[in-house]
């Protein structure tokens, strides 16, 4: 079956596939090239698929080469997902220090889309904790470096979207904790004004935040939502039991399940749900799992895909930009399911193609609706730019070249790292 990205969007096939084995990482001369990464096919959009050439699949390379229980430090292959490595090292007291909302993401492509947690604010992102990388290179090299590293390949292959090459193997350091339980509160706020003050305190207070908000709510409600905040839980003699519940999206609809009726439904339920403020105790799945619950959610959107808009403002303009973009899709209503908010803190960041940055990130799901949901996205784009924004590439299928560009105003210096021997249908797309 072609790999497809998660909102299974563009559909486009490689020339060729290949699956890379323990047995032998070795990748053949043989193969069509350009060459591309694809790890989990967690991303949404086109920084994991090309049309042309090979598309060299890593699951297969999944093993643990050292744990020390002692420091916390992990070395493995990259396409070992994030769940494999909680499945070690969780019950032996260390957890991921970075941790996108999914488990099903491999570690080559959380290092290649240099992925952000809930945590941001206080421990930057998935690169900041990368010792050590081994990149194989398209003329049979094999390059090793990390963090200090003088000739610009660490910080050119965090967040480098696996143009530099395949990273076979990642050296990273946990983060200790005491079990597998957070202490977790939430709030709901009646709107975007009330939703920054609250935010401020929940970041000085608490390691992990986010928040849900209502896009399709108007007026004086815009912005209203949930704001979640967590941290890994004390030692405690008596923990509950945990039973991960796993459903599964029984079908495949030829057409979108989520539309306006079924979004208002949802999001007038969702912000009513009971929340926490004097705090109770999570697991960490559903605490930072919540979709992984549902297996093929992606199918809600029905076989024409869906569309992911991930946007970060600068601070000095993210509380008017954040206003104007929920104005722009509440005008439209064309409301997103799938509404998240969330400040990122001040680390510099850790790949020169890095997404998360000072401001504020905002995430939308838009089922693929052709030509209308292309023109409000195009809307939303000129905010962006006129904040001096960016778009996140690993939930892009259409940004203009131009937005890329000037959000990533290093693209040009990292083209000197990239392989000649590799390509992506996304980097083809927004590079001259
Ligand atoms: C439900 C859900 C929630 C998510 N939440 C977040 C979030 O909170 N924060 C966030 O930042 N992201 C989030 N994401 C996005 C996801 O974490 C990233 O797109 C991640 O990179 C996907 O990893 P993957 O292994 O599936 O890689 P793929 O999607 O297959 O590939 C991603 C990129 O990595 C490259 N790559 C993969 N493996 C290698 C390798 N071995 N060597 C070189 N390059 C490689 C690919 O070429 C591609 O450029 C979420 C995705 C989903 C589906």
């Amino acid at each position: 079956m072609t790999p497809l990205s998660w909102n299974r969007l563009p559909k486009v096939t490689p020339n060729a596939t290949y699956a890379l084995t323990q047995r032998g990482a070795g990748v053949p001369d043989r193969l069509p090239r350009p060459l591309l990464a694809h790890g989990n096919g967690r991303s949404y959009g086109d920084v994991c698929l090309t049309e042309h050439g090979t598309l060299l699949l890593t699951r297969g390379l999944d093993r643990f080469i050292e744990f020390d229980p002692e420091r916390g430090i992990l070395r493995c292959e990259a396409g070992a997902t994030l769940a494999d490595v909680l499945a070690l090292t969780v019950p032996q007291g260390w957890f991921l220090p970075c941790t996108p909302g999914t488990r099903w993401a491999t570690v080559g492509g959380a290092v290649a889309n240099d992925v952000h947690g809930k945590n941001h604010h206080v421990a930057g992102s998935f690169g900041h904790h990368v010792r050590h990388l081994t990149l194989w290179r398209s003329d049979g090299s094999v390059i090793h470096c990390g963090p200090s590293d003088p000739g610009g390949w660490f910080a050119a292959t965090v967040g480098g979207l696996g143009l530099t090459g395949l990273i076979q193997q990642v050296e990273l350091q946990l983060m200790p904790i005491h079990n597998p339980w957070l202490n977790m509160a939430s709030w709901r706020f009646t709107n975007l004004d009330a939703f920054w003050p609250l935010n401020r305190e929940a970041e000085a207070n608490w390691p992990y935040t986010v928040a849900w908000i209502d896009c399709l709510a108007r007026g004086s409600a815009q912005g209203r939502g949930i704001l979640m905040a967590g941290q890994h839980a004390p030692a405690q003699a008596r923990l509950p039991n945990f039973k991960e519940s796993r459903k599964r999206m029984p079908i495949d609809p030829p057409f979108s399940l989520v539309n306006g009726i079924s979004l208002r439904a949802f999001n007038a339920l969702y912000y009513r749900q009971p929340t926490h403020p004097a705090g109770t105790l999570s697991h960490y799945v559903p605490f930072f799992y919540p979709l992984d619950a549902i297996q093929h959610w992606n199918r809600i959107y029905g076989r024409r895909g869906f569309y992911q808009y991930q946007c970060v403002i600068p601070p000095e303009a993210a509380e008017s930009a954040t206003a104007e973009l929920l104005n722009a899709i509440a005008r439209r209503r064309q409301g997103s399911f799938l509404a998240v908010l969330k400040t990122f803190g001040h680390a510099p960041a850790a790949g020169m193609l890095s997404f998360a940055r000072p401001g504020t990130t905002l995430a939308l799901d838009f089922p693929n609706r052709g030509r209308a949901t292309q023109s409000l996205l195009a809307d939303l784009d000129t905010i962006v730019s006129q904040a001096g924004g960016a778009l996140y590439p690993a939930k892009d299928a259409r940004m203009p070249a131009a937005l890329f560009q000037s959000g990533f105003p290093q693209w040009e210096a990292f083209s000197e790292f990239i392989d000649p021997g590799f390509s992506s249908r996304f980097w083809q797309r927004v590079t001259p």
